[in-house]
């Protein structure tokens, strides 16, 4: 077996380096097209630049329970959410150099949904594992604890939440994923890189 068959072949080589990648808004596209459901059934006219906060019971004028109810509705719509652009290339690439493992705050009755919806555009060995934090519901996890558990290198995600977390109680490398939600939040510690497109993070991890 040659030096290239070695690389290529996972059965026999596995990365050392552990990557933990968000999949709503970093991997899928989720408010992209819950902008879309929101509007057509709820009668707003949002655009995605509009979602200038995570709290989406802010922009929707609604409360808490309702925005995690419509949430919810649209998850179970069982969309096929499209990827973000560059995703697969860039995650293509990575997995040659990390374990990938996608951590996301979904619950876990959605798991089938969102097994088939990632399995639509990666192969079965991409990631290593799907990890469900159940955030908003019972026996929730912090993003943190997987990192933890995984010994996760490098961490991604949109949430300053989650990354703030991240860091602090990992002290890991994160990307903050650049979305509107997220422009206001300035200052961040220098471990925490703000990150444009996959392929930025792509530049900066190999
Ligand atoms: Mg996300």
């Amino acid at each position: 077996m040659n030096n290239l068959e070695l690389l290529t072949n996972r059965e026999v080589y596995k990365p050392n380096k552990v990557m933990a990648i968000d999949l709503d808004d970093t991997v899928l596209d989720l408010n992209g097209s819950l902008i879309e459901f929101h509007n057509l059934k709820y009668g707003t006219s949002l655009k995605y630049e509009d979602i200038d906060s995570f709290d989406l019971a802010k922009i929707w004028g609604c409360t808490h329970e309702e925005s995690i109810r419509r949430i919810e509705e649209f998850l179970n719509s069982n969309k096929e959410l499209k990827l973000i652009e560059g995703a697969f290339d860039a995650i293509f690439s990575l997995r040659n150099k990390y374990q990938l493992y996608i951590v996301t705050a979904r619950p876990d009755f959605i798991e089938d949904s969102t097994i088939g919806n990632i399995s639509s555009y990666f192969s079965e060995d991409t990631f290593e594992n799907i990890f469900f934090t159940n955030h908003f519901y019972d026996k929730s996890r912090k993003k943190s604890e997987i990192c933890r558990n995984i010994n996760a290198d490098i961490f991604i995600d949109d949430s300053v939440n989650n990354v703030l977390d991240v860091y602090q109680n990992v002290g890991i490398k994160t990307f903050l994923m650049d979305r509107p939600w997220n422009h206001s939040i300035k200052n961040l510690p220098n471990e925490i890189e703000r990150v444009f497109s996959w392929s930025d993070i792509l530049e900066k991890s190999l």
